[in-house]
């Protein structure tokens, strides 16, 4: 299965992915994961994609593709994948055409901003070993501490409040879009995600089931 997860910031694009890629065994490919390791690690260009990020814009096209292609030509994808945060703009989009990246299914989060913005407004993650909290879903047992680790749990940079406005604004702008690019390729997929991330998971197994179940003209 070759998926990509669409949907705002803090729409729970990792969460799901995650899921996804455990039952279906495909890797899950996080573009926002896979930058903030090569800041960590440095070099040439880790300092600027650093202050983009901080500032929750978007990378250029050319540099984003250039690493998901380098990814996608690793063995384990051959069978399938999900994306998770990319494409982000239709230009990635076609850019994944032109690689040949294949994609079965789009599938759309659809969660209004203010639900987006209390999400992300509580999100936290651990400065040592990246584990995801969330204050209201899923806080770590003891105030500011990693379950995990016993590291520092800290908002990132890109949750600051303006930080959340300039991001869902991009979104609109530069991602959005691409529900459309994917509607016209029949291969749209938009699922309710605006509670829990079971409810989430539950209604993308609903979706796929749905659509692989041939119709039979009787209703
Ligand atoms: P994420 O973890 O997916 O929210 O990504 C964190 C940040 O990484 C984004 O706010 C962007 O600055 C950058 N980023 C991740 N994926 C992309 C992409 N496909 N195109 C451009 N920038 C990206």
């Amino acid at each position: 299965m070759k998926i990509v997860l669409l949907g705002p910031p803090g729409a729970g694009k990792g969460t799901l992915a995650k899921d996804v890629a455990a039952m279906f065994t495909i890797p899950h490919i996080s573009t926002g994961d896979m930058l903030r390791t090569a800041v960590k690690k440095g070099g040439a260009t880790a300092e600027e994609a650093d202050r983009l990020m901080r500032q929750g814009q978007l990378l250029p096209d050319d540099l984003i593709l250039r690493i998901v292609k380098e990814r996608l030509s690793q063995p384990d994808c051959a069978a399938g994948y999900i994306l998770d945060g990319v494409p982000r703009t239709v230009a990635q989009a076609q850019g994944l055409e032109a690689i040949g990246a294949t994609v079965e299914k789009a599938v759309l989060l659809l969660v209004p901003d203010q639900i987006v913005i209390l999400r992300m407004t509580a999100r936290r993650v651990c400065a040592q070993c990246g584990t995801g909290y969330n204050l209201i879903s899923m806080p770590p047992k003891k105030e500011d501490v990693c379950d995990m680790c016993g590291g520092p749990v800290i908002s990132r940079a890109d949750d600051a409040p303006q930080t959340i406005a300039d991001r869902l604004k991009i979104y609109h702008h530069e991602t959005a879009p691409l529900a459309d690019f994917y509607k016209g390729r029949g291969v749209l997929l938009p699922i309710v995600a605006d509670s829990t991330p079971q409810k989430a998971l539950a209604a993308l197994l609903r979706a796929l089931e749905k659509q692989s179940t041939p119709s039979t003209g009787i209703h």
